[in-house]
């Protein structure tokens, strides 16, 4: 049986992130859900509340998701690649992302989705390795170690094109969500 090493991820220092970090930010939602959705790394309220995507950004997403018809706390596992906050909230050094990605590995595999969202460019980078931009990446499918994997735009990015209408960033997230969704129901 797969399991999660919560103490040693809550006292891990396997990376210069754990000398300035608050909280170890590990994840929410369901730890058996069919989906999973992976972000970059925490912010400043995560850093603080120990809980993944709940500022502004999570509050744009979770929005997002319920729209599209999930419940976020019974259909989604939320967590991201990187469980410290970067200073200043930059972006997670290639060495972060390593160092962290046994604790990610693991959650997949207790969580054994069979799709996986990722949101924003580094999420894409630390789990396929794959550098390109997010307006030629998200909306595709992927496929990952035999799950789906569909890269969206990260709610950051969302919130500066809040005012966009038809065919910008937040239109075509609904689109990539409900996607998501069917592939789910067609499973
Ligand atoms: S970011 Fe990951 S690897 Fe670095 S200290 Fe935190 S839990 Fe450990």
């Amino acid at each position: 049986m797969t399991t999660f090493d919560l103490d040693g991820c809550l006292r891990c220092s396997a990376c210069e992130l754990a000398a300035t970090r608050h909280k170890v930010v590990v994840g929410r939602g369901n730890p058996v859900a069919p989906l999973m959705l992976i972000g970059e790394a925490p912010g400043a309220q995560e850093d603080q509340s120990g809980v993944p995507f709940k500022g502004r950004s999570g509050q744009a997403l979770d929005r997002l998701l319920m729209e599209a018809g999930f419940n976020v706390d019974e259909d989604i596992y939320i967590c991201n690649a990187v469980k410290c906050r970067p200073p200043s909230n930059r972006r997670p050094k290639k060495n972060e992302l390593a160092a962290c990605r046994p604790w990610l590995d693991m959650q997949i595999a207790l969580v054994n989705p069979a799709v996986i969202v990722l949101t924003g460019a580094t999420a894409v980078e630390a789990l396929l390795g794959t550098k390109a931009a997010m307006t030629q990446l998200r909306g595709k499918w992927q496929s990952w170690q035999g799950r789906s994997v569909m890269p969206i735009f990260h709610p950051a990015y969302l919130l500066r094109h809040a005012q966009t209408k038809e065919g910008g960033p937040v239109e075509l997230t609904r689109q990539d969500l409900l996607a998501v969704r069917t592939r789910l129901c067609e499973r």
